[in-house]
């Protein structure tokens, strides 16, 4: 909601205090077009509103089309029929994507989902900065929100599911898991909760580690486990109970069956690492100098000898010319 301002009728300004309050309101009026756009448009359907600023009006038509083929896909898969009118924010600043989302989405975000208002807030397509945003993961979000409503989702499994039905495979790095192996710095579900203080490594590892939580709970107790996870979050607000009742585990149990899957999993991946392959590399080269460096110089102390051989020394003439003194005397004798 926006900010009011309300100047006091109770004393009469002098000339000074008018025009500071003339360059106070010029100040926020500058600071309101920056950070607010001067007109949102609105388009609905029966279960999206999409906003956006006129000269988005191609983008939000073309996000309304696949917001709805996405949500009718994620509907049938999770087999569930969301009610919940959902509205979009296509933001054309920075600043209007960090108004709207009051400024708690570290800068690596590039969308949000508000579960409270079933609201999605996206960065226009040119403030991207070329990394792809799937609409289809904070669609995901919302929906498994409307499950569990009016209950919250654990991060790891708000964050995993959403990247597992989004299918955004492609943008987790298994050498995170692998690092913070080697580091003895794996997350645990209860750090993973903090996961919008944390840095842009730190957040990788845990958006990894929340969606390998994820693949493993539908490895274990299979893809209806995901729905059913949610809609039992409706009725116990405590996750462990929750779990209990959706998949007859206990949640902890369930933890440390995860942990022991991924140590076995990633257990190799820390080769392929990038700072390990440039050890290797540098490594190998620094092998290879070395023996042809070595194969050089026997080959030179080869041919010196050959050399040495092939020439003759000068006492060699002296010996021959004792050997014919001798073979002269004794023809004599
Ligand atoms: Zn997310």
């Amino acid at each position: 909601m926006r900010k009011r301002f309300h100047f006091s009728n109770t004393s009469r300004p002098n000339t000074l205090s008018r025009f500071f309050a003339f360059v106070w309101a010029t100040c926020l009026s500058i600071l309101s077009a920056v950070a607010w756009p001067q007109a949102w448009q609105y388009h609905s359907t029966p279960r999206f509103v999409i906003a956006y600023s006129p000269e988005q009006k191609n983008s939000a038509m073309q996000l309304l089309g696949e917001v709805q083929a996405e949500d009718t896909q994620l509907a049938e898969r999770l087999q569930f029929m969301p009610r919940r009118t959902i509205t979009i924010f296509l933001c054309p600043t920075q600043s209007s994507f960090e108004r709207l989302t009051g400024g708690i989405i570290p800068h690596w975000g590039e969308a949000a989902a508000d579960p409270v208002h079933w609201r999605i807030f996206l960065k226009a397509p040119r403030l991207q900065e070329g990394k792809q945003i799937t609409i289809k993961h904070e669609l995901a979000h919302l929906l498994l929100a409307e499950l569990a409503h009016p209950h919250r989702l654990p991060r790891w499994f708000n964050e995993g599911a959403a990247i597992f039905l989004a299918a955004e495979t492609q943008h987790l790095e298994p050498a995170l898991i692998s690092r913070a192996m080697v580091t003895n710095s794996l997350l645990s579900f209860d750090d993973i909760e903090a996961l919008l203080s944390f840095p842009n490594e730190k957040a990788g590892l845990a958006y990894s580690e929340s969606y390998h939580a994820v693949n493993f709970l539908v490895q274990r107790h299979g893809f209806a486990a995901l729905a059913e996870f949610a809609q039992a979050l409706a009725q116990h607000p405590n996750p462990r109970a929750a779990f209990q009742s959706a998949c007859g585990e206990d949640l902890w149990d369930f933890e440390v069956a995860y942990f022991d899957y991924v140590r076995k999993k990633f257990r190799w991946y820390f080769l392929l690492d990038e700072n390990v392959l440039w050890g290797v590399g540098i490594f190998t080269l620094f092998i290879a100098a070395y023996i042809v460096t070595r194969m050089r110089t026997r080959k030179k102390a080869a041919q010196w000898e050959n050399e040495e051989r092939e020439t003759p020394s000068e006492e060699e003439p002296d010996a021959r010319e004792e050997n014919d003194e001798d073979h002269d005397e004794q023809n004599r004798s």
